[in-house]
């Protein structure tokens, strides 16, 4: 097996609203395409990937140093011992001359360049990823179905309390039984409203989860906490600077309330300091981390084996991004769930067009690779690179 030919592009993602922090207006995502020498049914076997949701296009780094690496290693360096590509080989040769730290904008490319590996290689071996993953990586044991729950409620123009009502309407309507939903973008006070508009149509504090994109300092996080501990929400989700450890660390000692986080944590190693430092509870705590963002699955079995060591269980990990490769992930090697955009930051948002959510979980594809075939929006939009 050889790769032919790796091609990138930046992508438009359209998505309307805002969180607390970030307008996504104009967002982009860079699209990765590894075409091998492969040839089934006539055409050359490709596998696509991109740099999850969120972070904008890193198409420098792709074209200037981690395709030409891959493109200059000889092949037989990128293969495994079955003579198919490697992901993990790949990955030592792309980050060849990389110093330590900084994690930033350069993980987002690896996670793009890795997710197109791995699409490569599972149709390669004419397996779902999920199911290669599972054989890899867990005795074979794959879960049938993963938890997802609906992410949304981004702040409109309107802060209409009737628009985000009928939003997860829809989404309960979709199949959805929990959903996600934006604070700090305005007062603490019209936020409760919000949360309470939203629980009257969920039904349940326990189904609502509220996130407020690392807006926070520490006072108001913790005026936060203070009037959602009554309700039992799901989850608050990144209250502070994703970084500021000790902010976490104080939070979680004055509220019962579950803390996610880890979204923007793109390295092991980060993860280790968040795992170590921000005082994160394993017994009801979420982590978020996202492959796509964060160097994909090479470093990513990496962290998972770092929670392990730190106590805790990959069900604690619900992964960011609501796409494809985060939903192989987890039914393959066993995680908490995974997020869903059933409405926002299209064509990524949803899985597979024809596999509906049933009671808040979605079964898997039985297709090769990550399933980005079944979504024809998100196809013709990988093919327009
Ligand atoms: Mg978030």
């Amino acid at each position: 097996m050889k790769i032919n030919r790796i091609t990138e592009k930046d992508l438009p993602i359209s998505s309307p609203g805002s969180n607390a922090v970030v307008n996504f207006k104009g967002l982009t995502t860079s699209v990765v395409m590894i075409e091998s020498d492969i040839v089934r049914n006539g055409k050359a076997l490709v596998g696509y990937g991109f740099g999850s949701i969120g972070r904008w296009g890193v198409g420098g780094l792709l074209r200037e140093r981690f395709i030409p690496r891959l493109m200059a290693a000889p092949a037989d360096t990128l293969l495994d011992d079955a003579g198919l590509i490697d992901p993990f080989r790949c990955w030592e040769v792309a980050m060849a001359n990389e110093k330590p730290g900084g994690h930033g904008e350069r993980a987002v490319a690896l996670g793009a360049l890795d997710m197109a590996l791995w699409d490569l290689l599972a149709k390669a071996e004419d397996v779902p990823l999920w199911r290669l993953l599972a054989n890899r990586f867990r005795n074979g044991v794959a879960d049938e179905r993963v938890e997802v729950y609906a992410a949304g409620g981004y702040y409109e123009e309107s802060h209409s309390l009737q628009v985000l009502k009928d939003e997860m309407q829809r989404y309960c309507d979709l199949g959805y039984t929990s959903a996600k939903i934006k604070i700090g973008g305005a007062v603490l006070s019209e936020d409760m409203k919000r949360i309470e508009a939203a629980i009257s149509v969920l039904g349940s504090p326990s189904a609502l989860a509220v996130d407020a994109n690392g807006r926070f300092d520490l006072k108001t996080a913790l005026s936060y906490a203070e009037a959602i501990e009554p309700l039992k929400l799901r989850w608050y989700e990144e209250a502070g600077d994703p970084l500021d450890y000790r902010l976490q660390a104080t939070l979680a000692e004055h509220t019962s309330t579950p803390l996610a986080g880890g979204e923007n944590i793109f390295s092991s190693q980060d993860a280790k300091n968040l795992l170590r430092y921000a005082g994160m509870r394993p017994d009801r705590d979420i982590l978020q981390f996202d492959c796509g963002l964060s160097y994909g699955l090479p470093d990513y079995l990496k962290t998972l084996s770092l929670m392990a060591e730190h106590g805790w269980s990959w069900r604690s990990v619900h992964p960011h991004g609501g796409h494809q490769m985060s939903l192989n992930l987890a039914a393959g090697l066993g995680l908490g769930g995974n997020e869903s955009y059933p409405g926002v930051f299209q064509p990524l948002g949803g899985f597979a067009d024809h596999i509906v959510i049933e009671n808040g979980s979605v079964r898997l594809h039985d297709t090769p690779g990550i399933g980005f075939e079944l979504k024809p929006k998100l196809w013709d939009w990988l093919r327009s690179l």
